[in-house]
């Protein structure tokens, strides 16, 4: 006999789990695409991503995923021999300086280790020292790294490269937490930022956005790329250039809705606090459990929001996975290695986007019968301990939209 029949739940750091709602809106006939209710629409999702991301720069959609949105950063602000900073802080940051180092680029890694964030003081004296020759013309990062679970002080960070008084281009990745994270672009200071739409925007992998600021369209280069240029993709005379091609239909019509939930229903702010008490209990059930589980990041201030990682005893994260998926229908994020850990110990619980106490306590719970299946050592009490967290978080939640 089987319990595992019933919804499937997806506890994966993405693609995260789409709304019925964001699903209907999808399923549809083709539209027409030179006519006004498409186009008409796709404004006001190109409006609604600038607020999301708090800039009033230009927005350029790709259809793609996170690895597209590397790429067209790399094509439109760099050219071969130009020279980034990379600041790593598990997986994420390395595979963007991949990526950059593939298109010619001279990339320099500031490795922070697996279980740290990027720490503004050293990253402030590597700028102050580079001094000779043509500056770096870029300091990448990612907010969350979504492999570590670390979250990133994207403000520190950029008051590291004012207190060095360097030109720096500063660049973050927040696919993993944009809606998830509070972030405002403008006011960070940040001069691009990345996201795709299959994490904290609730919508099936396949349209991914790059944000520029007024500094970063002054330091485009003539991009080689006809597909990647953000020039025709951010002032399109046309509507297809804003894709390169046809547009992607069916993609606009979830993220319209996705947007609507996130920015008109729930509000960002609001969001940004419902993450927050959901990455609580989550910590709160690890931290209990103890025995054979352990946060990979000990200092909460520096946790990611959107995606928690976890270290077991050896082996342990993958049987408990397996266990979930094929008793329980649950999946679980797989670990992606840090160099100190095998992958066999490392699991991730992803908590972004379309998420309530019934899912996120109902895939603790799963959890919970899997470590006793297994028979793995730990104390009693974490469930209580998440459902303490949520239920103190319910009594002072704003109701308001978008209040306080
Ligand atoms: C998921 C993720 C990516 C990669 O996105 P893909 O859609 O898998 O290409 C990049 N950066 C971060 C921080 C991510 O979480």
């Amino acid at each position: 006999m089987s319990l595992n029949h019933g919804r499937d739940l997806t506890a994966m750091p993405g693609p995260s789990m789409i709304p019925d709602r964001v699903l209907r809106a999808m399923h549809r006939a083709a539209p027409d695409i030179y006519g006004e209710p498409l186009i008409g629409m796709t404004a006001t999702v190109m409006a609604d991503l600038k607020r999301l991301a708090g800039t009033a720069g230009a927005v350029a959609v790709y259809i793609g995923n996170g690895h597209a949105v590397w790429e067209a950063s790399v094509a439109n602000l760099f050219t071969p021999g130009d020279r980034v900073l990379v600041l790593s802080t598990g997986r994420f940051g390395l595979s963007w300086a991949e990526t950059a180092r593939r298109m010619g680029i001279a990339v320099e890694v500031m490795d922070f280790g697996f279980r740290a964030a990027a720490d503004p003081a050293r990253l402030e004296a590597r700028l102050r020292a580079d001094r000779e020759g043509v500056p770096l013309k870029a300091v990448l990062t990612v907010q969350t790294d979504t492999a570590s679970g670390v979250r990133n002080d994207v403000a520190a960070l950029r008051a590291a490269i004012d207190a060095a008084g360097h030109p720096a281009l500063f660049a973050v990745d927040c696919i993993a937490s944009l809606g998830c994270e509070p972030f405002e672009m403008d006011a960070l200071g940040v001069d691009v930022m990345l996201a795709a739409c299959q994490k904290g925007l609730m919508t099936p992998p396949g349209i991914a956005f790059t944000f520029h600021g007024a500094r970063a369209e002054a330091a485009r280069i003539p991009c080689q790329s006809p597909y990647w240029d953000w020039g025709p993709r951010t002032a399109p005379e046309e509507y297809y250039q804003q894709f390169c091609g046809t547009a992607p239909t069916h993609h606009l019509f979830g993220l319209r809705e996705a947007l609507d939930m996130l920015l008109e229903e729930e509000g960002l702010g609001n969001a940004w606090r419902r993450h927050g008490v959901f990455a609580r209990a989550i910590w709160a059930a690890v931290e209990t459990w103890g025995g054979a589980l352990e946060l990979n990041i000990a200092d909460p201030r520096l946790r990611s929001h959107a995606v928690t990682t976890i270290r077991t005893a050896p082996g342990l994260a993958t049987r408990l996975r397996a266990w979930c998926a094929e008793a329980a229908g649950l999946t679980l994020g797989v670990g992606l290695c840090g160099p100190d850990q095998d992958r066999d110990s490392l699991f991730r619980i992803g908590h972004m986007g379309h998420l309530n106490p019934p899912t996120m306590l109902g895939a603790l719970a799963t959890i919970e019968a899997g470590l006793e299946a297994l028979g793995a050592p730990r104390d009693a009490g974490a469930l209580e301990a998440a459902a303490r967290v949520i239920a103190r978080a319910g009594d002072s939640l704003p109701k308001s939209p978008d209040g306080g």
